[in-house]
């Protein structure tokens, strides 16, 4: 792969190359865009075939949570990292504190997190190198488990498609499809059923079906019946590509709001069905922005209340994504790439003007920024 050539294509600012023969680590941590401000993303480990798909996926990665933050209002950049390994075998205390070591090289401009096949514990050894790591827990001054304040943003998302398509944004007595029960999809379960929703909930792990049967009356699908089910809306709260050419004829809902990441296969191609079948599709990565606005609210000293509070935020995020779409005749999908763009462009006019820049904290303590 041409890197250059790669970087170019959406323009992305730097790629540092993490190699540490003593230590086994191979990294590769990409910034995307820092108009807004320090790139914020998650270090994934994988085991990646090559050192291509690796480039190409941190290079994928950091350029979404650009438009992530963009998306949210959050003052933050889009960076993302990967280790090159296997999850399962490769970890170890040392690889982890090498990583926070080139971390701490970016002096703040890169701040890192979990993300798949890495875990709190991890990020803890990680942190013994650098502060600038985000969602480590409570008992380290950390924000913790961020799926409440994700099911929260998730649940206002929901409000906003549903009074786009049903007129109200009340969610009683709505038939709402939630597939997968895990920490997103129960909370998210609980929020609703508090609201008097009826619920379908689909897991492969029988026990998360059943706590949401016996704790808020839910309907259990067969994992492979959830898109059948004659309802009003679909939650996808488990695995990403879900919204696709198989899936979509067999949907009988208005709406599709739910936790999960890149839930369109074909971001364009199922975007554009979606729109002329007028099936409302609520833009994964901005209702699911509370996972983003906890940590981010880990910078300054974290309170959960503030967190929920500004993923309740999401409502008007999406109304606005909604207007978009709907002024321009565009899929939501690329409405809220729009809106995400908007912000970026008007920061930057606002950058012109010259002023000292000032210094910030993390969890108390100052630094530069
Ligand atoms: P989780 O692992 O706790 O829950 C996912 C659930 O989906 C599990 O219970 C799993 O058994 C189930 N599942 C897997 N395959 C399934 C299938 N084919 N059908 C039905 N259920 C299936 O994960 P989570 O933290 O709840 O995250 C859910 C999704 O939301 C993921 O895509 C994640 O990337 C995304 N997300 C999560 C957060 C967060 O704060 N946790 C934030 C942003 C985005």
């Amino acid at each position: 792969m041409k890197v250059f050539t790669a970087m170019n294509e959406h323009n992305h600012e730097e790629i540092v190359f993490c190699n540490d023969r003593d230590t086994g680590l191979r990294a590769i941590i990409a910034i995307h865009d820092t108009t807004l401000g320090p790139a914020l993303g998650g270090t994934r480990m994988w085991p990646y075939k090559s050192e291509e798909e690796a480039l190409h996926d941190v290079l994928r990665l950091a350029r979404g949570m650009t438009y992530k933050s963009a998306a949210a209002g959050l003052n933050f950049g889009g960076g993302k990292a990967v280790i090159i390994g296997d999850p399962h075998r490769d970890k170890n205390e040392m690889l982890f504190r090498a990583f926070g070591r080139f971390v701490q090289g970016f002096s703040g401009r890169f701040i890192t997190g979990e993300d798949v096949g890495v875990e709190v514990k991890d990020m803890e050894w990680v942190r013994m190198e650098t502060p600038w790591v985000l969602g480590i827990s409570e008992a380290l001054g950390g924000s913790g488990d961020p799926s409440p304040v994700t099911a929260r943003g998730v649940y206002f998302g929901l409000k906003a498609a549903s009074e786009a398509a049903f007129d109200t944004p009340s969610l009683k007595g709505r038939k709402v499809a939630i597939q997968g029960a895990g920490h997103v999809g129960y909370y998210l379960a609980d929020l609703l059923h508090r609201e008097g929703a009826t619920l379908f909930v689909s897991d492969i792990r029988s026990e998360r079906v059943n706590r949401c049967v016996e704790e808020f009356g839910a309907t259990a699908v067969p994992p492979d019946k959830i898109y059948d089910v004659d309802a009003d809306i679909f939650s996808p709260c488990a695995l990403g590509a879900i919204i696709n050419d198989e899936t979509i004829p067999r949907l009988k809902v208005k709406v599709i709001a739910g936790g999960a990441n890149n839930q369109l296969a074909d971001e364009q191609k199922h975007g554009r069905i979606l729109m002329e079948k007028r099936i409302l599709y609520a833009p994964d990565y901005v209702i699911n922005a509370g996972g983003l606005i906890n940590v981010a609210n880990e910078i300054e000293g974290y309170h959960r209340d503030k967190a929920l509070k500004e993923a309740e935020g999401i409502y008007g995020v999406l109304k606005q994504v909604i207007l978009i779409a709907h002024k321009e005749n565009i899929p939501t999908c690329e409405a809220s790439n729009r809106l995400a763009e908007q912000r970026l462009a008007q920061v930057t006019k606002l950058k012109r003007m010259h002023v000292l820049s000032r210094p910030r904290q993390i969890r108390g303590e100052r630094y530069a920024w």
